[in-house]
């Protein structure tokens, strides 16, 4: 019973009194994103399961653990994303897309899915802002795609993030590399949890992810990736280090971090805060030169980030970052009787045809409860209008935040509240450090 009126554990709503925050960050997330080339690409919420077994990869956590995986009517398994990266290259490779010049560079924001142990920063439902680069091998576009992170953060006036970037090297040197980490770990076989008991012999790297206290503590002695490099991936990282030095942004090198999706190669990286709790990690991505091949394409060297965006949220909440006001209604229009109620709808839908927002009580409700209904709601200007004001034709405008009255026509409203509105915002401006009159050019004020 009590089912209907409670979310699914691990989801959340935005309250229309909030959403204007949310807005405001994937407005700047697209905007940036555009800064730097890359266009909005939508895909569905549900893909065929095997598309992130094979995307994802089958050692990984999400697609061991975490997926959303259910058969439809038709008998088909479906699953409800958990990242945004396979259908992005899906879309890539389907829509044809890999047929134009590349590099192919697209953004997202989307709803993911994962069954996970909900906690902060931790949903079942949860949104990333994301960027997908196709096409390009250069060590310039690893640095690009962490200088638009970069500038997101800053933007939005994030403090204290710190960027930790490493290279897992290629399939060659982690040939080298796998061989060494199995050593280390079959010492301790017996130690492993069941699940990297497994990856063990299909995918050795999958342990250093493993979030299991016990693995992560044997973890903590292997050896790293790092130390294993071929010249072609040290090279590479060498300049994608130089890249993000000449645009000043600070890094440190933190070998640990292997990423917990299968088709990362060379540069992976995270954003770290320690102002939102153990579930720090607001931004990861790095290269994966093999997954277009891996799920049909020719060969494709690509790269991306995903970034929390409930995370990013917490973080800007815990730091105080600026958030722009809520819009508040230009207009309230208090009606009273049929006449002023018929007046009260041209003047509102003149309004907005001029882009501004305006309302009227759909109640209809008494002078009072009308007055108290536009205070909530925060309105700019308030004006009262009843049979003597549709008779005479004039109204007064009333701004709410100094009390000042007008007389306005309502033959012509919408000019003269446009001039009355506009004269009063600039008086507050200075010029020059002087106050300036410029209600005097509209004839209106004192
Ligand atoms: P974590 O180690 O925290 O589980 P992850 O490696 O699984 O993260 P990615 O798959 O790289 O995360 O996803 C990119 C980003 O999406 C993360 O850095 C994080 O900000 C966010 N994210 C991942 N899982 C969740 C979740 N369950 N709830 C909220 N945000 C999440
Ligand atoms: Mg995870």
């Amino acid at each position: 019973m009590a089912l209907v009126t409670k979310a699914i554990k691990g989801t959340k709503d935005v309250l229309p009194k909030d959403v204007h925050k949310n807005q405001y960050i994937e407005a700047t997330a697209l905007d940036i994103a555009e800064k730097f080339g890359y266009k909005e690409l939508r895909t569905p919420v549900f893909e065929h399961t095997e598309l992130f077994q094979r995307g994802v990869g089958d050692t990984t956590d999400v697609v061991q653990k975490e997926m959303y995986t259910f058969d439809d009517k038709g008998g088909r398994s479906i699953t409800l994303r958990p990242e945004g990266t396979a259908g992005a290259v899906r879309s890539y490779l389907e829509n044809g897309l890999c047929n134009e010049t590349l590099p192919q560079k697209i953004c997202y924001i989307t709803s993911c899915y994962r069954y996970e142990k909900p906690q902060a920063g931790r949903l079942r439902e949860f949104h990333q802002f994301g960027v997908e680069c196709f096409g390009t091998k250069s060590p310039l576009a690893d640095a690009e795609i962490i200088a638009l992170a970069k500038s997101l953060f800053d933007t939005l006036e994030i403090k204290d993030l710190s960027l930790e970037i490493n290279s897992i090297g290629c399939p060659t040197c982690r040939a080298e590399y796998h061989k060494a980490l199995k050593e280390y770990f079959e010492s301790r076989r017996e130690d492993l949890c069941p699940t990297c008991q497994e990856r063990l012999d299909r995918n050795p790297m999958r342990i250093l992810d493993c979030k299991s206290p016990v693995c992560s503590e044997i973890a903590k002695g292997a050896p790293v990736v790092i130390d294993y490099l071929c010249d072609e991936c040290k090279d590479h990282f060498d300049k994608v280090q130089k890249y993000l030095d000449v645009q000043n942004i600070e890094y440190t090198i933190n070998p640990k971090i292997v990423r917990g999706l299968d088709y990362y190669t060379k540069t992976v990286f995270e954003f770290v805060s320690n102002s939102i709790g153990a579930q720090g990690t607001v931004c990861g991505g790095g290269r994966y030169d093999g997954l277009v091949k891996e799920l049909g394409g020719q060969d494709t060297p690509s790269l991306g980030f995903g970034m929390g965006l409930e995370r990013l949220m917490l973080l800007m909440e815990a730091q105080n970052c600026p958030f722009p006001q809520e819009n508040a209604p230009d207009l309230f229009i208090v009606a009273l009787g049929d006449k002023a109620t018929l007046k009260s709808i041209e003047i509102c839908k003149d309004m907005r045809a001029e882009g501004f927002a305006a309302l009227m009580d759909l109640n209809q409700r008494s002078v009072r409860a009308q007055m108290k209904y536009a205070d909530k709601l925060n309105a700019k200007f308030n004006m009262v209008i009843g049979d003597d004001e549709v008779e005479s034709g004039t109204a007064k405008l009333k701004n709410m935040t100094t009390g000042e009255e007008t007389e306005i026509a309502l033959e012509t409203f919408v000019s003269g509240f446009y001039n009355i509105s506009l004269a009063e915002q600039l008086a507050d401006l200075e010029i020059n450090g002087e106050e300036f009159d410029f209600g005097s050019l509209f004839g209106v004020g004192e």
